[in-house]
């Protein structure tokens, strides 16, 4: 039977709407529009397609944004001093300095220079520790929004099984903590971290009730590797080659599509299933931050 389809565009222009109208609210009060600041290096095109679709988001939903474009022979001094600007900027609630970054620069480093209470991507240390130890932070957007799939589709994660392929910073390992926390109304599930040197991976994912597929590799996870009725949540972008396509490329996700949705019972696809939720929840981080409300001075 044909998986369900887990539609994050539908779902991240609800939660987009409601930041707008949760915008609306907070300038009717006379206050200023929150405003984001973004920062990219170099002529990455993925980069700059990323920064746009979040800048088109801030437009959408009412807040205030820029995007400071730098060169990607910067020193890592230069940038510390940028975004120190920005932390001392009181017109500016959020700062995000879109990765990966030129292999000269140091991303803890550059996180680390963020002021944490203006870190909406939710990479910075402090806001992984309170994380860990369930104190209110800005939780890292692709995680959340994975979350908030979970909920919109009454994807109960009790007591389940959730597999995460791939443990990175900012995906993986963060999931990782929100499923596992016994407390509060979100995660309470058992779960299981794989990434590059886990041995026999379908030992694994064959178990899960729930998979997320982190990896950055097309086509890693194939029908045979998943229980029939998993829940498979695909947040891999890859572009591929693609002569077909006018841009010469298309994106696929890390799940072999055809023959994983013929075994799950939901999956996201790709485009369109936890890219735009990751974009959705950066606004609703900014307009946390500009509210002060995890972080009130
Ligand atoms: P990363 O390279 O930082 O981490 C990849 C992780 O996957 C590592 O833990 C690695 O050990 C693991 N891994 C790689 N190959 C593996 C394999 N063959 N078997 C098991 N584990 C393997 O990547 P990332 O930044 O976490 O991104 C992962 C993917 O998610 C990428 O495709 C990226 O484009 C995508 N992504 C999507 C969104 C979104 O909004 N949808 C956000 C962030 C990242």
């Amino acid at each position: 039977m044909a998986a369900n389809i887990i539609d994050g565009k539908k779902v991240a222009s609800i939660i987009r709407e409601q930041v707008k109208q949760d915008v609306r609210d907070w300038t009717n009060l006379g206050n200023r529009p929150p405003k984001l600041q973004a920062i990219v290096l170099g002529n990455d095109p993925a980069s700059h397609s990323y920064v746009g679709a979040k800048m088109r988001a801030c437009e959408e939903v009412g807040i205030a944004s820029d995007t400071l474009k730098l060169s990607d022979t910067i020193s890592a001094q230069q940038l510390e001093d940028e975004i120190r600007y920005f932390n001392e900027d009181e017109n500016t609630d959020g700062i995000l300095v879109q990765l990966p970054l030129p292999s000269h620069l140091q991303a803890l480093t550059v996180i680390e220079s963020i002021d944490y209470r203006k870190d909406v991507d939710g990479f910075h240390p402090m806001n992984v520790g309170r994380l860990a130890i369930g104190q209110p932070n800005f939780k890292s957007c692709t995680p959340a929004g994975v979350l908030e799939l979970f909920k919109y589709y009454s994807i109960q994660t009790k007591g389940k099984h959730v597999v995460i392929v791939g443990g990175s910073n900012i995906v993986g390992s963060p999931l990782a903590v929100m499923l596992s926390r016994e407390k509060g109304d979100t995660g309470k599930a058992t779960v299981t971290k794989c990434h590059k040197f886990t041995k026999d991976l379908t030992k694994h994912t064959i178990d899960a009730d729930i998979l997320v597929i982190a990896a950055g590799s097309p086509g890693l996870i194939t029908g045979p590797m998943i229980k029939e009725g998993v829940v498979v949540i695909d947040v891999g972008i890859n572009r591929i080659a693609d002569p077909n396509s006018e841009k010469g490329y298309k994106l696929v996700g890390d799940a072999d599509f055809k023959s994983v949705s013929e075994r799950a019972s939901w999956i996201t696809p790709v485009p369109g299933g936890v890219g735009p939720m990751t974009v959705a929840m950066l606004m609703k981080n900014t307009l946390l931050a500009a509210k002060k409300s995890i972080y009130p001075r």
